[in-house]
Parts: C-alpha cells; sequence; structure tokens
C-alpha cells in the first residue's frame, strides 16, 4: 500500500539547526520508568521507536549534576555516563533519526534524597511535595555552577552521539523555567523582577549550548507556555509571549506545552486530544523557528491541519508514540486503519512514577523490546499445530486471539455476550472513559481481517462444549466479576449484613448492567483506582443524592500515580458528591449503612436505598476449574494445556489482561519453571574499593 498524498506534508523534511529531521513525527522527551537503572532496555525502546518512522527520539530528562537527582531518571554527572547513553543514539541513528537529549537541572523539584546535596532555587522555599528538605536561593557562584554544569553536559551529549540539545524550562522541573516564574522566582537582583530578567538565565542556557555545541548539534527549547495556575503562575498570554518575543530567534526549534505534568498528559477522562491548540497556537506567530507542539495526537488529517494551519511545523508525541511506536510509519505505508490509538489512560505515567519500566494499555510490548524480545509490529510465525479456543472476548482474549492470528494460528474465539470488548466496552459507557474503547476497536479490526481467527458471538462456553471444539490449546480469558459480601481490602472477611440484605447492595456489574438504583445511594470503595469515584459520578449525573465512603485519604488514591488526583476530587465536589475519606462501610443495614472512621471514633449511621460496595472482584474462573477437575476427558477432547489469562487469572487493569492475552499469544501458556522470563541488566560491581 502506498500513503495518501494529503499526508505527504508529515514526510516533509524540517530542519533543525545544522541538523535535518527526515520527517515531521517528533517523539518528545518522556520518562519512561527505565532510565538509568535499565538503560539497554530503555535504548532499544527508543530504538523501535526510530524504526516506526519517528524522525526525532529524546531521552527523559537526564541529571545534570548530583545537585539535582531522581532515582531513576538517565544522567550526564559526567564522562561516565557517556556509554549508557550512547547506546540509544547508535540505535536511532541505525534507522536514520535524530537523538535529543534533554538536559535537567530540577532546582527545588529534587529533594537529592540519593546525593544528600541541598537543592537549589532562584529563592528558598520547600521543595515540591512533602519530603521534609528546602532548597537554598541561588547566589551568582551557584548561577555559574548550574550555566558550567549544562554546558558540560551539551559538550559529553555530543560526545554520546546526540544531534539535539533540549534547554529545559518545562513542566516545572527545570531551574530556567523556575526563574521565569513569578511564583518562584522572588529575587531583586538582575535575575529577577522584570521579564527581561526572569528571563536572562534561560538566555544565558541557550546562548552557552549554541556556543559550545551549536555549529553540530540542534538547540531546541522545552518551555511551559502556561500553567493553568491563572495569575499566580506562567500564562501564555504574559510569560510565554514575552519570552518567545525577547528569544524567539535564539534556539533551533521551540517544543512548547502547558505544565505542569498533570497537564500536559492530561488523560482522556478530562481532556480531548488537541486541548493543549488554544494556549501554544500563539507560538508561531512570534517565531520563525520550527514549533512542536503536542496533544495525544493520533489522527493524520488532525496532523496535516495543525501543520497547514500554522499551529506546528512538526507533531509531538510522547503517549501515541509509546501506544504505536510504528505510527509514523503505517502513516507513511497507507495503513491508517492499524494505527493503535493511544487511549489516555496514563498508565504510562504510572508506571514511571512507581518507579519501574513503562508499561502500555494499548501495547503491551510496550518495556518488554529487550527485555523479552517483544516487538510492537513483528511476532514469530506459528510452530505448533495446534488449534487455539480462545474463551471471552474481553481485553486479554481479544489481544490473545489477534496476537495468536498474526502468528497465523486457526483461533476460535467465543463471548458469551452479545457484544465484543468485555470490560472495555462496558467501562467506556461510564462517565469519561469512551476512549477506552479504543481497546476493543483497534482489536476487532484487526482480528476482522484475519481469516483464521473465528469469532463465535452468543456463546457462553461450558467444559462440555470447550472439550468439543476440537481444539488442542484452551485460553480461558473469562474475566472478573465484583464482588457483593463488602470483601477486599478492608473488610477481609464478607462485610456484615451485605449477604443479609442482598437488596440494598449493588456492584460495579450491576451499575453497568443499567439495574435501578434507589437513593440516596452510598458508594463504598475499598478498591482505590478510577471505578469507585467514576462509578458516583454516573450516578450523580443521573440524579442521585451520592455519598462516596472511601478507606483511602482521597477519591480513588491510586490516580496520584496516573496524575488525576487532583481533578478527580474536584468533579466529586462539582458533581456534589459528598466525601467520607478515611471512613469504611462496616454493615450494610435495610435501608441504612453503619460508617466507620478507619482511625478511631464514632460509628454512625445513614439513610441509603442502595450501597454500592466497590471492593474488589473476583476471578471467573470457574470454567477453568471445571475443566482440569477431569484430566483424563481434556486428554480424550485432544487439549494438551488449559491456561488462565487476564482477569480470569487474576483481576487487575486492562493493561494487564492485555499483557496477559499477548504473552499467551507469545508463550501458548508454557509454565514458567525456573526460568527468570525476562532479561537482567545486572549492576557491574566496581572494581575496588576500601572499607571505611
Ligand atoms: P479481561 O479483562 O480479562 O479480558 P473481561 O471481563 O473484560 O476480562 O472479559 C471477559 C469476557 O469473557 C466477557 O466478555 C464475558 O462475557 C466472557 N465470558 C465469560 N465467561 C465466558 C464463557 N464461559 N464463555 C464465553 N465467554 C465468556
Ligand atoms: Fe496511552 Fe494509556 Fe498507553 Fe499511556 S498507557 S500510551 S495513556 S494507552
Amino acid at each position: 500500500m502506498s500513503r495518501d498524498s494529503r499526508y505527504d506534508i508529515l514526510f516533509e523534511p524540517v530542519k533543525i539547526g545544522p541538523v535535518t529531521a527526515r520527517n515531521r513525527f517528533y517523539q518528545v522527551p518522556h520518562c519512561n520508568g527505565m532510565g538509568r537503572t535499565h538503560p539497554t532496555a530503555m535504548a532499544v525502546m527508543r530504538g523501535v521507536k526510530a524504526e516506526g518512522g519517528w524522525a526525532v527520539l529524546c531521552t527523559e530528562q537526564c541529571d545534570i549534576h548530583p545537585t539535582t537527582e531522581t532515582s531513576r531518571e538517565i544522567r550526564l554527572w559526567d564522562e561516565r555516563d557517556i556509554p549508557t547513553l550512547a547506546r540509544m543514539t547508535d540505535l536511532v541513528h541505525e534507522h536514520g533519526s535524530l537523538a535529543g537529549v534533554e538536559l535537567t537541572h530540577m532546582g527545588y523539584h529534587a529533594s537529592n534524597l540519593t546525593s544528600r546535596e541541598v537543592p537549589m532555587a532562584p529563592s528558598a522555599k520547600p521543595v515540591l511535595g512533602i519530603n521534609p528538605v528546602h532548597a537554598r536561593a541561588m547566589d551568582k557562584t551557584d548561577i555559574a555552577d548550574y550555566r558550567r554544569w549544562h554546558r558540560n553536559a551539551a559538550l559529553n551529549a555530543k560526545k554520546a552521539g546526540f544531534d539535539i540539545i533540549c534547554v529545559y524550562a518545562g513542566h516545572d522541573l527545570s531551574i530556567a523555567m523556575h526563574f521565569l516564574s513569578p511564583r518562584h522566582n522572588q529575587r531583586t537582583d538582575e535575575y529577577g523582577g522584570s521579564m527581561e530578567n526572569r528571563a536572562r538565565l534561560l538566555r544565558e542556557v541557550i546562548e552557552d549550548t549554541k556556543e559550545a555545541v551549536g555549529d553540530t548539534m540542534g538547540v531546541v527549547v522545552r518551555l511551559a507556555v502556561d500553567e493553568l495556575l491563572g495569575d499566580k503562575g506562567v500564562l501564555a498570554e504574559r510569560e510565554g509571549k514575552e519570552v518567545i518575543e525577547m528569544l524567539g530567534e535564539l534556539p533551533d526549534l521551540w517544543d512548547v506545552n502547558c505544565s505542569d505534568w498533570d497537564n500536559d498528559s492530561i488523560t482522556s477522562r478530562f481532556a480531548e486530544e488537541g486541548f493543549q491548540e488554544p494556549y501554544i497556537k500563539f507560538v508561531k506567530e512570534l517565531t520563525s523557528k520550527p514549533v512542536v507542539g503536542v496533544g495525544r495526537y493520533t489522527s493524520p488529517d488532525r496532523m496535516v491541519s495543525l501543520i497547514k494551519k500554522g499551529v506546528l511545523d512538526m507533531i509531538g508525541a510522547a503517549r501515541p508514540s509509546i501506544a504505536d511506536p510504528f505510527l509514523p510509519k503505517k502513516i507513511e505505508e497507507g495503513r491508517i486503519e492499524d494505527i493503535r490509538e493511544c487511549i489516555g489512560c496514563n498508565i504510562c505515567v504510572a508506571s514511571d512514577n512507581l518507579g519501574v519500566p513503562m508499561r502500555c494499555t494499548q501495547n503491551p510490548t510496550k518495556g518488554e523490546e529487550w527485555r523479552k524480545g517483544w516487538h510492537p509490529e513483528r511476532i514469530a510465525s506459528k510452530d505448533t499445530d495446534d488449534r487455539i479456543l480462545v474463551v471471552g472476548a474481553g481485553p486479554a482474549g481479544l489481544e490473545a486471539a489477534r496476537a495468536l492470528g498474526q502468528r497465523g494460528y486457526d483461533v476460535m474465539l467465543a463471548e458469551a455476550g452479545t457484544e465484543l470488548g468485555g470490560r472495555s466496552a462496558r467501562e467506556s459507557r461510564l462517565p469519561g472513559l469512551s476512549a477506552w474503547g479504543r481497546v476493543r476497536d483497534w482489536r476487532v479490526g484487526q482480528i476482522q481481517n484475519m481469516p483464521n481467527v473465528e469469532i463465535f458471538m452468543d456463546s457462553r462456553l461450558d467444559a462440555d462444549q470447550v472439550r468439543e471444539t476440537g481444539c488442542s490449546l484452551v485460553a480461558t480469558a473469562t474475566g472478573a466479576t465484583w464482588r457483593r459480601d463488602g470483601g477486599g481490602r478492608y473488610h477481609e472477611f464478607p462485610m456484615p449484613g451485605a449477604v443479609d440484605n442482598a437488596q440494598r447492595v449493588l456492584t460495579p456489574d450491576d451499575i453497568m448492567d443499567g439495574a435501578t438504583v434507589d437513593g440516596p445511594v452510598i458508594v463504598f470503595d475499598d478498591d482505590h483506582y478510577y471505578l469507585g469515584g467514576v462509578i458516583a459520578e454516573k450516578l450523580a449525573a443521573d440524579g442521585h443524592d451520592v455519598t462516596l465512603v472511601t478507606t483511602g485519604a482521597y477519591v480513588s488514591t491510586w490516580t496520584q500515580y496516573t496524575l488525576e488526583l487532583g481533578r478527580i476530587q474536584a468533579r466529586m465536589h462539582e458533581a456534589g458528591i459528598e466525601v467520607l475519606a478515611n471512613h469504611a462501610v462496616t454493615e450494610v443495614g435495610d435501608g441504612s449503612v453503619t460508617i466507620k472512621p478507619i482511625f478511631g471514633g464514632q460509628a454512625f449511621e445513614r439513610a441509603c436505598g442502595h450501597a454500592v460496595l466497590v471492593t474488589a472482584p473476583l476471578a471467573n474462573d470457574m470454567l477453568y476449574h471445571d475443566l482440569m477437575a477431569d484430566e483424563a476427558a481434556l486428554k480424550d477432547a485432544g487439549i494438551r494445556r488449559v491456561t488462565r489469562i487476564g482477569d480470569g487469572l487474576a483481576p487487575g487493569t486492562i493493561a494487564a489482561a492485555v499483557y496477559s492475552g499477548h504473552r499467551f499469544a507469545r508463550d501458548l501458556g508454557e509454565p514458567l519453571g525456573d526460568a527468570i522470563p525476562f532479561n537482567r541488566e545486572l549492576v557491574e560491581l566496581t572494581e575496588t574499593f576500601a572499607m571505611p
């Protein structure tokens, strides 16, 4: 297939100072939880994206000195860090792409718990977060030191083979941005006060970088033009505009976005594709240099329109490049329908925040490119004669059937219901989650083109029927069901009254099935991810009087990792939902519940029509156990292995279910045994050491 000529414009080269990007696809810096602790995994992950057609591949933030330190991101503290990063630049160059490095000094954002160096900032202040650490105000020596460290890091980056230096002034994560910001910079010297003074350090660092490496490397500025904090933060019409007016022609390219990270990587629950456009569209009017911006762009038509309208010169992407490393190549080859669109769930972000290699809901190979040798597009052709039955067409079953089909296996996919997608279909009908339907859409779209994958709808299989299929391998992807008895984390045994007053109890499954709800409603969330909050939101939107009781300190506490926590609290407030955090529902009565503060205090009663218990799902593994109960019958039926996958093995995220389905397609459920199922990057011991 060849590409649609409408998209030709996306494949025009773009000059970034002395270097040239081969097309307009620019993977902006993004964290990945691999960094310097899993450097080969990080390098291969970027290399795969270069293969997939991204013209520019940037690193995540790269700390330039021990006074700015995170535990997991990459470093260029000195020359010894060069070989780790050179591995990435080599792989990126193999595919004709450019490698960029985002040089970072996080200032008051870094607590420096490992290096134990005192953080520094334009003005003295507590570090971001709650660590009992304070940043000191930088004096002139500190400013000179910072400039020198940045210059040295740029020179080392050149030695590591990078083509582009990103001077970082974004995400409230960089000293250069802290100086721009009126709330961080309360100085009275020539680096504080007027905009010209506050931009002085950024100007100096750009000039230093240009002077050091600008003859051979592109110098990019990554600038947060708006913090969405109103008057007290950086504002597009104030700092954003004035900085570009002053420094517009200095760098070779502007990479602009909204800060902080929770605004830049806002989830689909809270914003549509392209939400940053109104904030950044002024930039191109003020500079002749190319401009990059992001917005979870996955539609090539939208990309073309951004370029034609003069909003952007290059399409920036982090999450769309994670969900589909081959997005540019698919557009280039005229395979638009093959693009695996990001769903905007931020599971990738959560991995990084948890300090573990990034995973992705849509792309189960993410983070496994080197560890397991999983390529996002290629998979080994079938190497057995198995005919394979997949029972259940949720995220796990669909992914298993799709990837097995790609391998060339004959697959039967049986689904009990009348729609495909399992929970990805059901949950996508809840408020804010419509983009999650893309998990189903992409897989169904792929399977429909596979003559070797047969789908049977409305087919709830029992053990006899499974044995009659004539398949030699079976995967049960039968999902999970939310508990009705209130058991979970807080109630390790069923909650008193939940079974006896079952007529007063509903579960998330009931709500998604359209159960009649009697108010007032108590939602008890002991699960802590999104669903409790989303169910409460739905019930409030349906006109119910809703109280959300949670054993967490916040509604949906785990969403601190997906950057949604603040917006979820605000949404509860806007929806008029009463929140009782640090409380548990301890008993369900007939028309009321008992609620108790979990850290002590008096229990009290609340009247309710229904209590919705969002405590824990349990795997639907009956079919699996029925099959395994009669090994002789399995053997007679020619079934050599039955494997549970996805939520039917143990409930988790949709990302985990997709991963589980993919893994089955790769290993056909081969038991783990004693083998370690992935490559490990081992720590190299220092050759000599002395005892103190
Ligand atoms: P997962 O996230 O693990 O994919 P889901 O709950 O989303 O799990 O999907 C499970 C799917 O399996 C549902 O669509 C459900 O209707 C289907 N299913 C459950 N039991 C059977 C069965 N015995 N036969 C066929 N399909 C089943
Ligand atoms: Fe997109 Fe979710 Fe994948 Fe992140 S994890 S890239 S948000 S689909």
